[in-house]
């Protein structure tokens, strides 16, 4: 796509880079680890704004919660020791399986999520984690919700928008939590065919008081498998809850077919990952099944 483009700017402000988004418009495209838009051959864009050195490369602790710049990259994200030990490991465990090392070295949390796939790792995991999304333009600044971000596959709601940062908010104290990121690919450099990300607090009975389960590659957008979140509360995991859970997972659902597999079998693949998931988060939380 390159051989079309009329400039390339590498600003190094927020401000800078905000300015140039406006100046350039319509034909202009936010870059950052460029993975996924080198493959997109999009011969509208004329001019390129490189986001790399705006100092948006961190993960820190913010309040009781974590943020993390949009170009920290999936190599960073993988060897953070904060990310590492933030709810059990699953946002390091999901960058660490965005390709090659060569392609995690390049690739960035921001371009991962709104590159918009269907099928992004880190989004399932964000979900989960109940992700708030900061972004900018030269005239305002907002918070969206990850859940609210996307509006169908490769679309986001961000107008001429740049993501500056995610925030994953404090999570729910008391203990017996568990946790757990699931991918099912053709090999273990390729892109998801299914994922599931799931979290899960037990009380001092084994009842789950708190879930999320999250999944990707199975509908439009990453989404929340929100009716057997409701079907969990309140009950005690056991092999006839995961069956049922399973089930609600497998009609929540709504792959398309292609290449990769049909969508009977990411249907199918999305309950066995859920509950394999499930059965993974119960044991860290100390639920006996
Ligand atoms: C060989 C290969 C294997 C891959 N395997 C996986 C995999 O297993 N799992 C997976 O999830 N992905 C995978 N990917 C996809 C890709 O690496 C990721 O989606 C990556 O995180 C994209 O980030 P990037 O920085 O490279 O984005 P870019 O390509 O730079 O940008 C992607 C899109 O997001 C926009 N954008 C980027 N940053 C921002 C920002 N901060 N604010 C607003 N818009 C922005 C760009 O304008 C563009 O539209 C793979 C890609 C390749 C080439």
């Amino acid at each position: 796509m390159f051989d079309h483009i009329e400039c390339f700017y590498r600003p190094t402000t927020v401000r800078g880079a905000l300015q140039l988004l406006r100046q350039v418009g319509k034909r202009g495209r936010i870059v950052a680890g460029a993975t996924d838009i080198v493959t997109q051959a999009d011969r509208s864009t004329r001019f390129l704004v490189d986001i790399t050195h705006l100092g948006l490369n961190y993960v820190r602790r913010q309040g009781k919660g974590w943020a993390i710049g949009s170009t920290t990259t999936m190599a960073a994200l993988e060897q953070s020791t904060v990310i590492r030990a933030l709810a059990g490991g699953i946002l390091a465990k999901a960058a660490s399986t965005c390709g090659s090392i060569q392609n995690r070295n390049m690739a960035t949390v921001g371009g991962n999520l709104a590159n918009a796939s269907p099928a992004a790792d880190t989004a399932a995991v964000l979900l989960a984690l109940d992700a708030q999304l900061v972004v900018a333009s030269s005239r305002r600044k907002r918070k969206i919700a990850l859940a609210e971000f996307y509006s169908g596959p490769h679309c986001t709601f961000l107008s001429g928008e740049l993501l500056e940062e995610i925030i994953i908010p404090a999570l729910p104290g008391g203990g017996r939590m568990g946790w757990s990121f699931q991918k099912l690919g053709r090999t273990e450099t390729d892109i998801s065919l299914v994922n599931v990300a799931a979290g899960v607090q037990a009380d001092a009975r084994g009842r789950i008081k708190w879930v999320r389960l999250a999944l990707g590659a199975v509908g439009p957008t990453p989404l929340r498998a929100r009716n057997a979140e409701e079907l969990l509360v309140g009950n005690t995991l056991n092999e006839d809850v995961l069956a049922r859970v399973g089930k609600v997972v497998m009609q929540e659902v709504n792959p398309i077919s292609d290449g990769r597999a049909s969508a009977e079998y990411r249907r199918e693949m999305s309950g066995v990952l859920a509950r394999r998931a499930l059965r993974e988060c119960a044991a860290q939380a100390g639920c006996k099944l």
